[in-house]
């Protein structure tokens, strides 16, 4: 019978397994721990929370990541399943006592009659049989080379630089504008593929001085270890001089501010559009180290961004991702190499939830396939749906970067004269993921025929 091996029993891998094994498949996880640890993982239990507790909102009528809970819920998944189990006290928050959840997580597996957990790296990448690889933002040395040398050294990145993404219905239009860098490209489409913000003298002194006052995040001791590569913070480059900044990314050349033609801006900040249905824009060249609640008001200085809503802050930190989008079918399939598929934040989504979504959806997407049946595309409606659907073709795979779940992914809602109405607008998006969620698990729900 066929077999299907997972490499790497984290969120996402632990998660496949299970999806697979449950409906009758025999499964392996490979899983290096605790014969060989990372900096940020501390114990040798699958499924381990690396750094916070917590799974964030779980709010399915109003949150993108509670509506991801439901879904994983309706899924019948393991991931969920323990955390309600092991769940604490934390508001609308799921928090989980992150020992018990994990402890649970690996007894369920390893005490599976169809899995087999084993205590090994995978340092190549197979060639035969089926395979998912979900070895996360940690990806060993050795496996994290021999991707690259499959994919091509510039497909796989070892660090994020993430730059904070802006819901563009919150983008003040009537100080910014949209246009290209010396009107480049050609379509319409190009010619307003960018978001710009003018600064006057004043304003860029005031922005620089709250770069630099802003609290700051440090590195994890071992996380910058020969990989950083040049793409600083924002708040790096203020302290490097007054004006680097106006010369590199705030450059204001190129451009004309159709609100006050002749005046010239003393400094531009761009956001670049995100994604292929234009609902997110990306500050481009403004990866950052401040802390979450020092970004919102200091990006919020900028003209254009006095109401901006972030539909993700930026960071930087050590993350193992390929890119999905020129990489991955919509079935998470390596393109060159479609018995080998990627599941987790090495997919380049960001979070245990999102993690673990998307081995939930390439542990079904192997057992189909090993089945013999075909499963329709999840519709891009719902929280699964919309995020495989950005990593594996909405998103911009020149400046892809990783993603958490949100509403900005979903194709939008239409609302009679509601669409300022937030919480109705949110209410309708997730009323329809969970009807389009259902009927889609209808149709991949049966078992392997024994
Ligand atoms: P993991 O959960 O990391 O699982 C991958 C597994 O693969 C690991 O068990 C690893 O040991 C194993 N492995 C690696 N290479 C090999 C190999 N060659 N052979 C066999 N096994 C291998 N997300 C949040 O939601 N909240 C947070 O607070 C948070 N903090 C983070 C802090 C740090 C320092 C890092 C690095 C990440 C953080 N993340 C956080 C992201 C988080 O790691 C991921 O969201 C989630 O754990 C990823 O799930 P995964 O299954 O893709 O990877």
């Amino acid at each position: 019978t066929e077999t299907l091996h997972i490499v790497g029993g984290g969120m996402a891998g632990s998660e496949a397994a299970w999806q697979a094994a449950r409906a009758g498949l025999r499964v392996v996880i490979h899983e290096m721990r605790p014969k060989i640890g990372t900096f940020a993982h501390h114990t040798g239990h699958l499924a381990e929370m690396v750094c916070s507790n917590s799974f964030r909102s779980d709010d399915d009528e109003q949150n993108a990541v509670g509506l991801l809970h439901w879904e994983m819920r309706r899924a019948g998944g393991l991931i969920m399943e323990m955390a309600d189990r092991h769940r604490l006290p934390a508001g609308g928050a799921l928090a989980v006592d992150r020992d018990a959840f994990a402890v649970a997580v690996t007894e369920k597996l390893k005490s599976h009659a169809n899995i087999d957990v084993q205590g090994t790296e995978i340092d190549h990448i197979p060639r035969e049989g089926h395979w998912i690889i979900a070895t996360g933002p940690l990806t060993s040395g050795a496996l994290a080379q021999a991707i690259r040398a499959e994919t091509g050294a510039d497909q796989l990145a070892f660090f994020d630089a993430i730059a904070p993404i802006v819901h563009a219905d919150t983008i003040d239009l009537s100080a910014a504008w949209r246009q290209s860098r010396y009107d480049k490209g050609e379509t319409e489409d190009e010619l307003t593929a960018y978001i710009n913000c003018p600064m006057d003298r004043d304003t860029y002194e005031a922005f620089i001085d709250a770069l630099l006052a802003a609290e700051k995040t440090e590195f994890h001791e071992g996380e910058t270890a020969q990989y950083f590569d040049g793409c600083l913070p924002i708040e790096v480059m203020a302290e490097r001089g007054r004006e680097t900044l106006r010369h590199g990314p705030m450059k204001p050349v190129g451009l004309t501010n159709p609100h006050a033609p002749d005046v010239k801006p003393w400094a531009v900040v761009q956001l670049r559009r995100d994604n292929a249905l234009g609902t997110l824009y990306n500050i481009v060249g403004f990866q950052t180290k401040m802390k979450y609640g020092a970004q919102a008001a200091v990006f919020r200085m900028i003209p254009g961004l006095q109401n901006a809503g972030f539909a993700r802050l930026g960071g930087i930190h050590r993350n193992t991702f390929i890119n999905s989008p020129t990489l991955l079918d919509h079935e998470l399939r390596l393109k060159s190499r479609p018995n080998l598929r990627f599941a987790g934040q090495i997919t380049g989504v960001e979070g245990y939830v999102e993690s673990a979504a998307m081995g939930l959806l390439a542990g079904r997407f192997a057992l189909a396939e090993i089945a013999g049946r075909a499963v329709p595309p999840v519709p891009p409606t719902t929280a699964m749906g919309a995020l495989v659907s950005h990593i594996t073709g909405g998103a911009d795979a020149k400046t892809f970067q990783p993603m958490n779940v949100n509403f900005g992914l979903f194709p939008p809602v239409d609302l009679k004269g509601g669409r300022r109405n937030r919480p109705a607008r949110y209410k309708a998006y997730t009323d329809r993921a969970k009807a389009d969620w259902a009927a889609w698990l209808e149709t991949t729900a049966a078992p392997l025929p024994a």
